[in-house]
């Protein structure tokens, strides 16, 4: 099996099949996200503790094959991380995602490398960026506390 391939399968399996896909009732941040171009809609529930590290996070949402993979392989790795990590991380995976460079982050291991990777193809596909690139909006919303929903089509 070549990489592309292998990112294939990761995309396809984590979109038929989303990891921490419901919610939960102690979270304390939450932010929704809207791609109305493609029609993807997450709305992502987290609980951090007095550390200020993702203890919990789940989504509710529904969407093309990339946004519910872009987030169930975000929500994945985002568990257990300080909020140091998560920044890092989400700086990585845009610019990653954007700008065709490498992911840099120290924190993460091969397998999570790999699965981010995955999500690499879309770069080509300016409206497929926005399906990628959603829940990470969403994310640095919910994680800052900032009121209204996140819309792929008013971002700056
Ligand atoms: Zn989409």
């Amino acid at each position: 099996m070549d990489l592309k391939e292998l990112y294939q399968e990761i995309i396809l399996e984590h979109g038929k099949n989303p990891k921490n896909l419901g919610k939960f009732e102690n979270f304390n941040k939450d932010a929704k996200g809207n791609n109305p171009l493609c029609g993807d809609k997450v709305h992502i529930y987290l609980k951090t503790d007095e550390n200020k590290k993702i203890s919990d996070i789940k989504f509710e949402g529904e969407g093309c094959a990339i946004t519910m993979a872009s987030t169930s392989i975000m929500t994945e790795l985002m568990k257990e991380k300080s909020e140091t990590e998560v920044k890092e991380l989400i700086d990585d995976f845009l610019n990653m995602i954007k700008e065709n460079s490498e992911l840099k982050s120290k924190n993460i291991n091969e397998d999570d490398k790999i699965k981010l990777m995955s999500l690499s193809g879309v770069k080509k596909y300016p409206m497929r960026v926005k399906c990628a690139t959603l829940p990470w909006h969403t994310l640095i919303s919910a994680m800052s506390n900032k009121p209204g929903e996140v819309n792929t089509e008013k971002e700056e």
